[in-house]
């Protein structure tokens, strides 16, 4: 801090305690309602209370709730643990003393309880701490059985009655979490003092809270990542004059992304916060951020809202995020507003779970400074422009502290807290009736039930389906006899032409069909207080072209369903409820060795759980097959396994495991095979983002195949690359700055080191993840070069996305190019994608259609010409004969000379290369030889099948064209994505895809048949 601010900060701290004598002192004010002042009875925390003044930089930066601090002889204020007050500049705890204080409050009041909710991939604790009165702390279990009714209507047999008894019953549980994004840092400090008030503060406006409801508090919820950030910090402020690194890793996998695993929930941390909120039937789950300047309560946001939220809820975020923003504009606070950009379409926050689970979902951004620096922050005009929605904006300048940020989330939340008190019965009573319509959904919206049949060709991905169905707390059953629904009729466009329309009509109505499913087929009931979650992840989403919102927030698609490449259908029929069936509590797919004979067969359906069993049996003899064949009265599929060498008893045991069905025969079956062999995997990250290619190394670990995680700075040091591997993955960046940045890296032509490693200052930062003495480098020429002589010498280098857009125009391969899109919008959507070259043992397992996440390309193109600039191709051009004689078919004639017919005009399919024309071929020294063409494996479906969910907009742009594409190079191989095959663990049926790559590295030539000429 500056001479001038200290000097500046002082005076403002008089002009508060100015504003502090005029606050209102009366507990109950003209309109009834307790009013938000402090108990004038109850002594202050003089040093506290000044320092608050201190610290807020502007007198309207703070409120009446939090510009003092009640004292207590027994309860410690976060000044025992923090050095300082809570938003003290410079002062940012570790989690560690976080959860240190929040045990001295347990410790010191009845009030308090601390309770462990998990444990995070590095290991550290996860808490939720809950104050409220003594008595409802003593009560909890038989409060939580009151909650768990109104949770569960069908116990109380949807007896409203019955609801309303225990509605005015019961306390309910407003579940408040802090910094999930690491560098948003000041929910941990505000989320103490919030504690410390809840617990110690006697006026009537916080002892309401306190007696009328429970607040349960996780104050940090990305663990690992705010140690390494509060690491960071520590470095700054021993290096006042360095650039200090970004954090480069939050979590052990994600960063920002840690906010959108709420519906694949494959982060411990969601796990423990959904575990929280659907354990303790919590009511409202509110979610803090630091963003957007002063108060953002995104709550409202804009639209589209998710398609599958009960709209009492959506009128519930207008009820609470109104008052807020009026409560706060009341007390003066500049830039407090409800309305704004973020749309409530995707599933995905981790506040949403509330959303999915009968409850209220609720976001701030406040205005963070990424540390607890006070510094002047210059806002950009739409930031404090004066909107419909924002009529009292954010200063367009301003002095800004830790403890401003911290006012303003303490007073949205108590504001809040005290409206949701005042109104609880209501809130109890929605909560109830949301329950109650979601298990009345199959008879009022449908649809009925979800079926997973029993004879599914994937039944281990379909068991990891049913696995995150279940993580969300949804009941799974099993039919225990076949059955039939029928399915409802589809109904036919009307056709616009009217002589169509009379032969239309002639046609038979289409008549309604049936489905048998066999018995153990799996049935989601949609008459579960949980069915909103799993009818959102299984449904298709349709995000309109002309939908006003033209920013979609995140992804628009996700059906669980098609991207993990199982069946599920949806069934309205309302009998299928009437199915005798059984609870499922481990949903397992099972696995064992049948029949007699030393040689295993297993079958390809592109289950990841193959390439889990290449490495887990290490020394087994595991050869692919490369065409179908047929052992033992079973068909298998190309890319089936044959195994050798094998002990029965370990295969057994492993097939229990990982839910494979083996085949062992008396002798191998005659169908060509190669090796499989359990490929040296390099996983390869940047240091520019390890967002994306965090949800990589989880795939990986989940299916426990070993890699080793390198920089591109470690490539240009290994002097062969293929003496370590076989396999080089590099995952996307994340975004495309060009294809330089991979190589520069971020500049050394100034600055200082940034160095990612451990040090007294960052015992933290490294974990489990890689280290650096410096970020800033990148890949370098030289590293480039050794990529590049690495695929030259045999090696598979695998890219996605932004990686096959570097690949591409770096020159890593030539034959195909890879485009940005001009017009075109998927927005992280689900397209159709077709199986081209079924011999490719990329495709092994894999079926015509299959269904994969796109986010805008990059669309790839082909040429069989050197240097020749792949051109994006937007469907066939027409070639009309010229204006002459005869008929359109005819041929034309020139007066004078005899006819020459032209020679029949070579063409080709959008995903495959011109054909060369002779022209071409004349001293063709550009031709890549037939040998050296890239192969398409799969290509994007045509334009009318390309949408399966979410937004396809000028779909047209990489309709057909290649998806997945591998294109030889020197004796290797780069293969290259369009779709990212690995995303935020709900892309489980295009895994394969990469892993199919892992397998047959050294034989991925496999079927592959050559052009010609
Ligand atoms: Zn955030």
């Amino acid at each position: 801090m500056t001479d001038s601010r200290k000097v500046r900060n002082a005076a403002l701290g008089i002009f508060s305690a100015l504003f502090l004598i005029l606050a209102p002192s009366r507990a109950t004010a003209a309109d009834g309602e307790t009013a938000p002042a402090r108990d004038p009875k109850q002594a202050i925390d003089e040093p506290y209370t000044a320092k608050i003044q201190k610290y807020t930089t502007a007198p309207y930066f703070t409120s009446p709730l939090v510009n003092y601090l009640p004292s207590s002889n027994t309860v410690p204020t976060p000044e025992a643990v923090l050095g300082d007050i809570a938003g003290a500049p410079g002062v940012l705890p570790y989690a560690e003393d976080v959860y240190k204080y929040m045990r001295m409050l347990e410790k010191a009041s009845p009030r308090v309880k601390v309770f462990s909710i998990g444990t995070t991939e590095e290991g550290r604790d996860m808490i939720a701490v809950a104050v409220s009165s003594p008595e409802n702390l003593k009560n909890l279990e038989e409060n939580r059985a009151r909650l768990a009714k109104l949770a569960d209507p069908r116990t109380i047999k949807l007896d409203d009655a019955e609801a309303d008894k225990l509605v005015a019953q019961a306390v309910p549980v407003y579940y408040i979490t802090g910094t999930i994004h690491s560098p948003e840092t000041g929910a941990p400090t505000a989320l103490m003092e919030l504690a410390y008030r809840l617990t110690v503060d006697e006026s009537p406006y916080i002892r309401e809270i306190r007696d009328g409801m429970i607040t349960l508090i996780t104050p940090v919820v990305e663990v690992d990542g705010r140690d390494r950030m509060v690491d960071i910090y520590r470095w700054h402020l021993a290096h006042p004059k360095d650039f200090y690194p970004p954090l480069i890793y939050w979590g052990k996998y994600v960063a920002h992304d840690n906010n959108r695993d709420a519906m694949g929930v494959t982060l411990k941390l969601t796990e423990s916060v959904l575990n929280t909120y659907v354990g303790w039937k919590a009511q409202v789950l509110h979610d803090l951020h630091e963003s957007v300047p002063y108060l953002y309560d995104n709550t409202v946001g804009d639209g589209p809202y998710n398609a599958w939220v009960d709209p009492i809820l959506t009128d519930e975020w207008q009820m609470i995020g109104a008052r807020n923003v009026a409560d706060m504009t009341k007390f003066g606070m500049p830039g407090v507003f409800t309305h704004g950009d973020f749309d409530t379409w995707s599933p995905g926050y981790l506040m949403f779970i509330a959303a999915m689970h009968n409850g209220i979902s609720r976001l701030y951004e406040t205005f963070g400074n990424g540390g607890a620096d006070t510094q002047e922050r210059t806002l950009d005009p739409e930031e404090y422009s004066r909107t419909w929605f924002r009529q009292n904006p954010p200063l367009p300048k301003a002095l800004w502290s830790q403890r401003d940020n911290n006012n303003y989330e303490q007073t949205g939340l108590l504001t809040s807290l005290h409206y949701f008190n005042e109104n609880k019965r209501l809130f109890l009573k929605n909560f109830y009736v949301k329950a109650k319509r979601s298990v009345m959904k199959p008879a009022a919206e449908g649809p009925a039930a979800y079926v997973l049949p029993a004879d599914e060709p994937r039944p281990g991905l379909q068991a990891e389906l049913l696995r995150v169905l279940q993580k969300q707390a949804v009941e799974i059953s099993r039919a225990k006899l076949a059955f039939t629904v029928s399915l409802p009729v589809k109904k036919e466009k009307p056709k616009k032409d009217t002589k169509d329309t009379k032969e239309a009509d002639k046609e038979k109505k289409p008549e309604p069909t049936t489905r048998d499913f066999p018995a153990g087929s799996y049935i989601i009931r949609m008459d579960q207080p949980y069915a909103r979650i799993a009818d959102a992840l299984l449904d298709h989403q349709y995000w309109s072209p002309e939908d006003p919102q033209k920013t979609p927030y995140d992804d628009t698609g996700w059906t669980f369903g098609e991207l993990f490449g199982v069946q599920v259908v949806r069934v309205t029929d309302l009998k299928v409820l009437d199915v005798a069936m059984e609870r499922v509590a481990d949903v397992h797919a099972p696995g064992s060795v049948k029949g007699d004979g030393a040689v295993f067969v297993i079958n390809n359906n592109a289950e990841p759980s193959l390439a889990t069993l290449r490495y887990k049996m290490k020394d087994a003899r595991m050869e692919a097959a490369e065409e179908p064949f047929e052992g033992g009265g079973k068909k298998f599929n190309r890319g089936s396994l044959v195994i050798r060498n094998a002990s029965r008893a370990d295969l057994d045991h492993a097939a229990n495991d990982l839910g494979l069905q083996v085949v062992a025969l008396g002798t191998a079956p005659s169908v060509k095979t190669h090796p499989v062999r359990a490929a040296r995997v390099a996983s390869v990250h940047t240091w520019l983002s390890t967002q994306t290619e965090g949800w990589w190394r989880l795939a990986l670990d989940d299916l426990k195949i070993p890699y080793d995680y390198i920089s591109t700075q470690t490539i240009a040091k290994i002097d062969d690359l293929n003496a370590k591997y076989d396999v080089i993955l590099f995952p996307p960046v994340g975004y495309f700055p060009g294809p330089t940045a991979i190589i520069n890296g971020m500049t050394t032509a100034w600055g200082n080191p940034l160095p990612w490693k451990n040090t007294p200052e960052t015992p933290n930062l490294v974990g489990k993840n890689d280290s650096t003495d410096d970020m800033r480098p990148g890949l370098g020429w030289d590293g480039l070069a050794k990529l590049q002589t690495f695929v030259q010498k045999g090696g598979v280098l695998l890219t996605a996305t932004d990686t096959s857009r570097f690949a591409t125009e770096i020159g890593l391969v030539t034959s195909v190019s890879a485009h940005a899109s001009e017009r075109m919008k998927i927005v992280g959507s689900v397209v159709g994608t077709r199986l081209v070259d079924s011999a490719s043992p990329i495709a092994y397992g894999y079926e015509e259609k299959v269904a994969a996440y796109c986010d805008n390309g990059p669309i790839f193109s082909l040429t069989s010409i050197a240097g020749a600039r792949g051109r994006r191709r937007l469907g066939t051009e027409s070639h009309t004969r010229a204006t002459g004689r005869g008929t359109a078919d005819d041929p034309d004639f020139t007066v004078g000379r005899p006819t020459t017919e032209a020679p029949e005009e070579l063409t080709s399919e959008i995903w495959e290369a011109p054909p060369v024309t002779d022209e071409q071929r004349r001293n063709g020294f550009r031709v890549i030889p037939p040998a050296n063409r890239a192969r398409v494996i799969f290509r994007y479906a045509d334009k009318k099948d390309l949408l399966i969910s979410g937004l396809v907009e000028g779909g047209d742009e990489i309709a057909q064209h290649p998806a997945v594409v591998d294109v030889p190079a020197g004796k290797g191989h780069v293969v290259l994505f369009s779709i990212n095959p690995v995303y935020r663990g709900e892309t489980r049926g295009t895994y394969s895809m990469v892993l199919n790559t892992i397998l047959n590295f050294d034989s991925l030539d496999a079927g592959r048949k050559l052009a010609e000429k």
